[in-house]
């Protein structure tokens, strides 16, 4: 397969382009490198099956030759950003989608989208199967990411309906391992940064809400096995090992060996408006209709972030 994957050079899509040549297909990764970075596809310059477009997929998308599939990654899923960069997170999600399911059309290829556990937004099932529509508010701060993500969803149905283009959504929940950005403001990049630094770990509020962190090997795994299946309903992709953020802050200190403290803080603005109480997936489809689910603990995936922050920094002192 030829594949193009919008957003390569970010967390996942770095990851994914790994994943997709390593099973023996070509990759054209794209980015406008605004939350993405090179540095995530350094070690792929040399491979002859692999080449980068900088672009922004806002603006409509040509690419030369033929295309089998295109993963539209490209967003901007950390909370930090998409309330920094409200307008841009809605047309990455809105315009960036169109352009992609245009150029998925013209190639005749197949198209999978990058969705979000955020379209449940602060749910009130728990845990949240497919079935689920969501408790979402669409004009908090939250919003931007939210109601983009289900125009998204919307759209690559309307494709699929109509012009019976084959689509697939997937519905990720929290992911984290290397590649992150030190800065990217999500719980995991800011909570072992801090206990690598020895500073409190900002716990926001009082840490009662929960996550289910999914790490990046296990969640690719299950993008690529949802592009090659028929499934065009949406899938959950996730680990349904839900933890509260308190008990995550416990963690990291523990395995990063640190001194850090915890502090209960309050940010400012609207950081925690509308910040979802509780959040696991239900992974009963992706269980069934791909043979899917996480193999690798909270606790293993932690210590190979923490392996790979702490290098980081090392190299950056
Ligand atoms: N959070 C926190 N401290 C931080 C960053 C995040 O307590 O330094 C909380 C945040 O309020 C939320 C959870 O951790 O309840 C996960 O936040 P994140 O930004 O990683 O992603 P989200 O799941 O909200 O999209």
């Amino acid at each position: 397969m030829r594949v193009l994957i919008t957003g390569g050079a970010g967390f996942i899509g770095s990851h994914l382009a790994d994943l997709i040549l390593q099973r023996g297909h070509t990759v054209l990764a794209m980015d406008n490198l605004v939350t993405g970075s090179m540095e995530n596809l350094v070690h792929l310059e040399d491979d002859s099956r692999f080449s980068f477009i900088r672009h922004d997929v806002t603006e409509p998308i040509h690419v030369g030759g033929s295309l089998d599939a295109i993963l539209h990654l490209a967003s901007l899923p950390s909370p930090v950003d998409y309330l920094q960069m409200p307008i841009q997170t809605l047309k990455v999600g809105s315009l960036g989608v169109y352009h992609a399911l245009g150029l998925a059309r013209a190639k005749s290829a197949r198209f999978l989208l990058a969705s979000t556990s955020e379209v449940y937004g602060d749910p009130l099932v728990h845990p949240q199967p497919e079935t689920y529509w969501g408790n979402v508010n669409p004009i908090g701060p939250r919003g931007v990411y939210d109601e983009s993500k289900r125009f998204g969803e919307a759209l690559t149905m309307a494709y699929h309906r109509t012009h019976d283009l084959q689509t697939r959504i997937a519905r990720i929940f929290n992911t984290y391992g290397p590649r992150m950005r030190m800065q990217d403001g999500r719980v995991v990049p800011n909570f072992v940064g801090q206990a690598l630094r020895g500073e409190p770990l900002t716990v926001y509020n009082d840490g009662s809400r929960t996550r289910s962190f999914c790490y990046v090997s296990d969640l690719v795994e299950g993008l690529y096995r949802l592009l090659l299946s028929d499934e065009v309903m949406p899938v959950n992709l996730g680990n349904p090992r839900e933890i509260t953020i308190l008990e995550l802050a416990q963690l990291v200190i523990h395995l990063a060996g640190s001194s850090s403290e915890i502090a209960l803080v309050s940010p400012k603005g609207t950081r925690t408006e509308d910040d979802p109480q509780t959040r696991q997936p239900d992974i009963a489809r992706a269980r069934t209709l791909l043979g899917w689910e996480p193999a690798i603990a909270l606790e293993q995936g932690l210590l190979r972030t923490i392996a790979y922050f702490q290098k980081r920094s090392a190299s950056t002192v």
